[in-house]
């Protein structure tokens, strides 16, 4: 969401408080939580439009009691007894709550979800439809439910807590207050409700399966980018060297953040299974990657840094020294310049929602693979700056291995004779054999079959 948006919005819309990581994440120190208080944040409903619950026209907050969790037979909408919904203060607005109340948690739930359906309608430019819009016109969040785990499903989120070692409920750790969880599972949504599933029963949806993963966590990642705190917080310990390469040990304490630690991955496509969540990884590095070198472009454009100092931090350097020296390149760049980093990270930011949301607008989720998703992120990137950052793209992406897969017609070469502009050979027809409209010559035929391989 663009920072003048955000700002109109603070003066119109709905106050909460969110915290951006969950509590029980630690500084290395061991001083107390990394982030001990909650960000305020600003939903798009104004106060005279807030429902109890708290709830909009898209989405509420039921906290059910005594309730199990939905299954194939038991779906919602719930029906069962519940605890009364939570009121906004006098002014309308609920950032009064008791971070240690339960209502603050069902109130947690409802604007995390709210906050990141904003962010990614803004996007999209348009509203965003409920994959279920045939059957319900809201979505139903069920924030504190007796179960050590959480689930989004037709119509619903309902989450439940962590787990102690023991194996017990951990009520200390309610998953409706960690803000990726909710944001990667609302991810899931969107790509239900923007790209759809696989049609056919002969599409086994292996890079489909990788690409809701990764764009659960790119939805999360792109929304968590939007926490001041955040944000300061990785910038002041990386100084802006967010190269993703070994880059987790240059985050500190916010690489026991999943969302950043599977953003900095290092993973190539010769590196996964099928595995879904595996099989994300590289396509989330690419496109992770890609925010970094339009955020690094940007920093040169400005001139806080020299194009010397980005060409090498992103060629991997040889030693343990040149990453050291790289390092110390940032950060004096960075002093002085906070301000200015800060503002080209939220710009790449807003490219990389933008680029997302035109690329899951236009793709087909029928065969789709991780080579239509890069040709889409083109076409996108050409939509958006005219394809100012075709090269990085491809750049980011060859690195990870995400190319045609060797068996596809893309790869096929046509000699002129098979194109039929040798005498004694007809024009190319299409046939079920040759698909492509290329004869594809039998034993039989010259010597130019040699280049046509299927
Ligand atoms: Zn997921």
């Amino acid at each position: 969401m663009s920072l003048e948006l955000d700002r109109r919005l603070a003066d119109v819309g709905t106050r909460f408080r969110i915290f951006p990581q969950p509590r029980f994440l630690q500084k290395t120190d061991g001083s107390g939580p990394l982030f001990a208080e909650p960000e305020t944040v600003t939903v798009s409903v104004e106060p005279a439009a807030m429902r109890a619950g708290p709830g909009d026209d898209r989405m509420f907050v039921v906290d059910a009691i005594g309730k199990l969790p939905y299954n194939n037979f038991f779906r919602p909408p719930f029906r069962g007894s519940a605890r009364p919904p939570v009121q906004p203060g006098q002014d309308g607005h609920f950032d009064q709550l008791d971070p240690s109340s339960r209502e603050f948690s069902a109130a947690t739930m409802y604007a995390t979800v709210r906050r990141v359906l904003d962010i990614w309608e803004d996007y999209f430019g348009r509203a965003i439809q409920w994959h279920f819009e045939s059957d319900f016109d809201r979505l139903e969040l069920i924030p504190l439910i007796e179960w050590d785990n959480a689930q989004s499903g037709y119509g619903f989120l309902e989450f439940g807590f962590g787990r102690k070692p023991n194996g017990t409920i951990d009520h200390e750790r309610p998953f409706c207050e960690n803000f990726d969880v909710l944001a990667h599972e609302l991810g899931h949504s969107i790509i239900f409700a923007e790209v759809g599933v696989p049609g056919s029963p002969f599409d086994e949806g292996v890079d489909y399966g990788g690409m809701h993963e990764s764009a659960g966590d790119l939805v999360a990642i792109v929304a968590s980018l939007h926490f001041h705190s955040l944000v300061d917080h990785l910038l002041d310990t990386t100084k802006g060297n967010l190269l993703t390469i070994n880059g987790l040990d240059r985050v500190g304490e916010l690489s026991d953040s999943r969302e950043i630690r599977v953003a900095l991955n290092s993973r190539r496509m010769s590196d996964v299974g099928d595995e879904p969540h595996e099989r994300s990884l590289p396509l989330t590095g690419a496109i992770f990657d890609t925010m970094v070198e339009v955020f690094q472009q940007d920093l040169v454009a400005k001139k806080l840094i020299s194009e010397d100092l980005r060409t090498r931090s992103t060629n991997l350097p040889g030693t343990a020294h040149d990453l050291i020296d790289i390092q110390a390149e940032f950060a004096a760049a960075y002093a002085g310049n906070e301000a200015a980093f800060k503002d080209s990270l939220l710009r790449a930011r807003d490219y990389l929602g933008r680029l997302l949301a035109v690329t899951w607008g236009a793709v087909s989720p029928d065969f789709l693979t991780y080579h239509g998703i890069l040709r889409a992120i083109l076409q996108a990137d050409r939509e958006i700056t005219g394809g100012e950052n075709a090269e990085i793209i491809r750049a980011c992406f060859a690195w990870r291995e995400i190319a045609p897969v060797p068996t596809s017609m893309l790869l096929r070469q046509h000699t002129i004779a098979n194109c039929g502009f040798v005498a004694g050979r007809g024009p190319a027809v299409a046939t079920a054999d040759s698909p492509t409209g290329h004869p594809i010559p039998s034993p039989r035929s010259n010597g130019a079959s040699a280049v046509v391989r299927s």
